[in-house]
């Protein structure tokens, strides 16, 4: 990296992402160092990062929380600067003094500052998919306009990203399809007859990867999935018809590229998030991660199941929206996030079952045609006109 030090904003420091984040960074002194860490709640958790990683600004998600926070950093004699509410975080996320956003933050919340970081040109990783299922072309425009470098953070994506030519004016032609991985999370061999007792609890177990709750939800119902096969079609400019996803339980090929010559590159590696941060992070170089190396001696076997084995399609019926999304009116991909949101929330709040989780999602998108989004604004009240109806979908439901 040409001995220049990264100054890195973490927007949603305190979560699965954030940490891991923090740790690769802390591996790296001289090439990078913290320049705001931002949270929700967490106080207590964000007042420990801000003493160990000293940054010059600290957000919270509201004025109680910024308030306790500020006690803690007066009392630790620190220079943090402490800020609140959603504007900080685009404040922080377009800061000049700043040049690498990790956004991290979990769901439609995290769109806002990820246009500012895209608009003023950041080097921008994402992990934050929500953000880029609702912002879509919108949110393409803003990286291009602001001159900003995407680069994606879910294991998916940086592995779709590796295994790609540098030179992105080659990817429309060379580029067959895209094949994206699934573990199959939790329930891949569980009966679907079963699905309307699976438990909160049940569904944040998952086999191979330690994440935040929503997307070890997410990873259950394959709706992350569904969510990501949007983020590529936005990322890597492919059509729809393009993208496969292929259930590989070991989790080992993160993700695959077949070009039109029918050769298959993909790029395998530990299920460790701090291996895709590490790559965004050092772009175009490479630096160490954490992530231990694969051992191919105690490696028995790598097994792949198509989508439509297995009663796959019954267990998992949310991943189909995604196309669905697709085919449908632009501003459809953000009232399936919506939805999704919403259903998970009350999953997890044990307002509904498991299985009504797709109920949710597929009828808020029947019952709310969205118009055309020209502007952020336009995504905030579409997000927001979403949730109602899902909210409404969740009431006809319980009635
Ligand atoms: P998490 O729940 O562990 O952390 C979320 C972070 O966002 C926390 O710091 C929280 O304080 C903050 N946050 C939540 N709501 C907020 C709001 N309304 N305003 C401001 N801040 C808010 O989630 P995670 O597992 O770290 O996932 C973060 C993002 O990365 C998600 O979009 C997820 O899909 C994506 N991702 C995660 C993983 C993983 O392994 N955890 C892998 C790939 C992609
Ligand atoms: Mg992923």
């Amino acid at each position: 990296m040409s001995g220049v030090s990264r100054r890195v904003v973490v927007l949603g420091s305190t979560g699965s992402i954030g940490v891991n984040t923090l740790d690769v960074i802390e591996r790296h002194p001289s090439q990078f160092s913290v320049f705001a860490l931002t949270a929700s709640t967490n106080v207590e958790k964000m007042a420990a990062q801000c003493v160990h990683h000293k940054p010059e600004f600290a957000v919270m998600a509201s004025e109680p929380h910024g308030r306790a926070l500020q006690d803690v950093c007066a009392k630790e004699g620190l220079s943090t600067t402490v800020l609140w509410g959603a504007e900080a975080l685009d404040t922080v996320a377009s800061h000049p003094d700043a040049d690498t956003v990790m956004a991290a933050i979990v769901g439609a919340a995290g769109l806002s500052p990820c246009i500012a970081a895209a608009r003023s040109g950041k080097r921008l990783l994402l992990a934050n998919k929500e953000a880029l299922v609702v912002g879509g072309a919108l949110f393409m425009d803003a990286v291009q306009a602001g001159g900003a470098t995407l680069l994606p953070i879910d294991s998916e994506h940086s592995a779709i990203f590796q295994s790609l030519p540098d030179d992105t004016a080659q990817w429309p032609a060379q580029i067959d399809k895209i094949i994206l991985t699934a573990s199959g999370g939790p329930f891949r061999s569980r009966d679907p007859q079963t699905f309307h007792s699976i438990t909160p609890e049940q569904a944040c177990a998952h086999p191979n990867w330690v994440m935040g709750q929503k997307i070890s939800v997410d990873s259950a119902t394959m709706m992350n999935k569904a969510l990501e096969v949007i983020e590529a079609r936005f990322l890597f400019g492919v059509r729809p018809e393009q993208i496969e996803v292929v259930i590989h339980p070991q989790s080992v090929i993160h993700s695959m590229v077949q070009y039109v010559d029918n050769s298959v590159v993909a790029q395998l590696g530990t299920p460790d998030m701090r291996g895709p941060i590490a790559y965004g992070l050092s772009w175009p170089q490479r630096v160490t991660s954490g992530a231990s190396a694969i051992d191919f001696s105690t490696l028995s076997s790598l097994t792949f199941e198509a989508l439509h084995s297995n009663g796959h399609a019954q267990r998992f019926p949310g991943l189909a929206l995604a196309w669905q999304a697709m085919a449908a009116p632009d501003g459809t991909t953000a009232v399936l996030n919506a939805a999704n949101e919403v259903a998970v929330a009350a999953f997890l709040n044990r307002q509904i079952r498991f299985d009504q989780i797709y109920q949710v999602n597929a009828d808020t998108m029947s019952d709310f045609i969205p118009a055309k989004p020209h502007s952020l604004p336009d995504l905030i009240a579409l997000d927001a006109q979403a949730r109602r109806c899902a909210q409404s979908v969740i009431a006809r439901l319980l009635r």
